[in-house]
């Protein structure tokens, strides 16, 4: 049914779906089972041994345990494969789950030094700054990443368009600075759609499953896309530790991909309208979005990545108390951590999602993040105009020294977006 030949859009509805038809069905069966019938001691203590040491589950064998082997997480796992082109694909508890399996694997072979390339994710710059997980870094740019590794270098990190203000990666370039070193590319904010780092020379691809991928906001998930020889090492380490995704959210995420092609080109198509349009507004230092002329000096756009995406950062010129009014003044807009949702989002990353991000690396103050979703473009322009000229009259209220005004205006709007929140 699924050919690889076949185009994205195809493979997005018609993967990991095999069986199913034949079955009688014509969407999965969810099974929520934790336990599966063993038949032969012999017969169940030998599927034990191969799915325990990260092996497919084989024709007739037991299932065993759900922390061992669960058939709607694998069908998803299937399906995301098949769009970004790896041999398979292990599936987490969440986005930090799947990191996390990736440094164990990687320190627990006895190389536990990571270059990696700032800005990153903010808990991904937290759990490498920390060493929590056995591993040492070193933050490189990517002129330094050749210069960086070492003998015990287990790999290389980097996020590409990155969080929050879209700084693109030439991954073929860092993939032979990279070398014999594995190459892990955070792909959450292009998707498969975008850009498919394993045909650029990551080994691999990593997914906060619990933005684009699900895309409604309603399910957490994390996944990891690789090689065969990768594929069974992580699985191995789910089975170990357990960050297991819940048999509901692989069906939630395996449904998300279906629509995933249409979502994220649609989502683009409205924020590369949007960045336009508040490009040229006063209260505005700059947009940035890869799609405005002079953001991609190195061509990735069209070659590497097939668009700009849905994300876009809003540099205030009045610095953080614009950018807190604009983001406390959205109204369609929710401010709300998260993104790659059908509904559109704000947050100021300096305060929240990259708050443990250390000094230097921290995205300005002024930078307030957009997630653009379905909403029609019209209305997401006027809320985000509307808040704007929130942003730019609290501002000029403060010019004219009328502080406890402008300090209430600010405590109301505190008020209505935690009630919001609430
Ligand atoms: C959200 C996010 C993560 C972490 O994923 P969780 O599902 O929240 O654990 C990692 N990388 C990027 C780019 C993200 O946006």
């Amino acid at each position: 049914m699924q050919t690889s030949s076949s185009h994205l859009e195809t493979r997005a509805v018609h993967g990991g779906m095999s069986g199913v038809r034949e079955s009688g069905s014509h969407v999965p069966v969810i099974d929520f089972s934790t336990t599966n019938p063993l038949g032969s001691v012999e017969a169940g203590g030998l599927s034990y041994e191969e799915l325990a040491t990260g092996h497919d589950l084989g024709e007739d064998r037991s299932a065993v345990y759900q922390r061992l082997w669960q058939p709607g997480v694998a069908r998803f796992e299937e399906s995301l494969a098949g769009l970004e082109g790896t041999d398979g694909a292990v599936a987490f508890g969440s986005g930090m789950a799947a990191l996390t399996a990736v440094l164990i694997a990687t320190a627990s072979a006895g190389k536990p030094h990571i270059v990696a390339v700032r800005p990153l994710y903010g808990g991904t710059d937290h759990v490498l700054e920390s060493g929590l997980l056995g591993t040492e870094v070193t933050w490189a740019t990517i002129d330094e990443v050749g210069s960086a590794i070492r003998r015990d270098t287990g790999l290389v990190v980097v996020e590409t368009p990155a969080n929050p203000t879209l700084e693109l990666v030439d991954l073929r370039r860092l993939a032979d600075a990279a070398g014999e070193v594995p190459l892990l590319v955070d792909n959450t904010f292009a998707t498969p759609v975008l850009q498919r780092p394993a045909e650029h020379g990551a080994t691999l691809v990593l997914h906060s499953a619990t933005k684009y991928l699900g895309g409604h906001g309603d399910v957490m998930g994390g996944v990891v896309a690789a090689d065969r020889d990768w594929v069974e090492r992580l699985r191995r380490v789910r089975a170990l530790t357990g960050g297991l995704l819940h048999p509901m959210a692989a069906y939630l995420l395996h449904r998300g991909l279906r629509t995933l092609p249409l979502r994220v080109r649609a989502q683009q198509e409205t924020a590369r309208e949007l960045a336009e349009r508040l490009a040229g507004h006063p209260a505005i230092a700059r947009v940035h979005y890869p799609g405005l002329p002079g953001q991609d000096p190195q061509g990735l756009v069209g070659t590497q990545l097939e668009g700009p995406g849905s994300i876009i950062a809003l540099e205030f010129a009045h610095g953080f108390d614009a950018a807190v009014r604009f983001t406390e003044s959205c109204e369609l807009v929710t401010h709300a951590v998260s993104l790659g949702g059908v509904d559109s989002l704000v947050q100021h990353p300096a305060s929240l999602t990259h708050r443990p991000v250390a000094g230097a690396a921290k995205p300005g103050d002024a930078v307030v993040r957009l997630s653009i979703g379905l909403e029609h473009v019209d209305d997401l322009a006027a809320d985000l105009l509307a808040a704007l000229d929130a942003a730019a009259s609290a501002s000029g209220a403060e010019d004219d020294a009328d502080r406890t005004d402008a300090g209430q205006s600010a405590g109301d709007a505190d008020e209505g977006s935690s009630t919001r929140a609430a």
